[in-house]
């Protein structure tokens, strides 16, 4: 099977006119709207930086089944045991590693930004708006946000997701 360069998602092999493809629709508008962005499928090169990411409180306060930061064996096999209908990717911004945009076998859409030097709506609305058009085949796409989390309140709503139901202080939403 043909995979694009960049996610390493299955891909067809022409496109619209009859030209070879290495990027898959969704990166191929990516580069082209938002250059220097790049979306790649986490390696396990990438763990370190991950786990570094995800133990910072700042970044963990808002999953809802993590309240503590991760331990390293815990991490790894988390990785090597991921369901295969779940994708998690890192996210590049001018060649550097800067955040994870996530799907899991459930069609849960997860992101955060680890590099809060980069913080800013674009990046993450672009990393977004990308998951949900690779991925519109598996719609509706599904995401929790706690009701306080008012920077992904927005960053999901303006990416089109719509309130759909609730869980105490946590906010179901639903792209479809
Ligand atoms: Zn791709």
């Amino acid at each position: 099977m043909l995979t694009c360069d960049s996610c390493n998602q299955p891909i067809k092999n022409t496109d619209s006119d009859g030209e070879f493809q290495q990027l898959c629709d969704p990166c191929e508008s990516l580069v082209e709207r938002t250059e220097p962005l790049r979306i790649a499928q986490i390696k396990k090169e990438d763990l370190e930086l991950i786990l570094a990411w995800r133990s910072n409180p700042r970044i963990y306060d808002h999953f809802r089944e993590q309240n503590s930061p991760l331990d390293w064996e815990n991490h790894v096999s988390w990785y090597e045991s991921r369901e295969a209908d779940r994708h998690d990717f890192m996210i590049h911004y001018d060649s550097r590693r800067v955040g994870v945009v996530s799907i899991t076998e459930t069609d849960e859409i997860s992101i955060y930004l680890g590099d809060f030097s980069v913080h800013g709506n674009r990046i993450a609305t672009a990393a977004l708006n990308w998951i949900c058009d690779r991925f519109k085949h598996r719609t509706p796409l599904i995401a929790e946000v706690h009701e306080q989390n008012t920077a992904s309140i927005r960053l999901f709503e303006g990416c089109g997701f719509q309130q759909y139901a609730r869980d105490g202080e946590w906010i179901e939403y639903r792209y479809s």
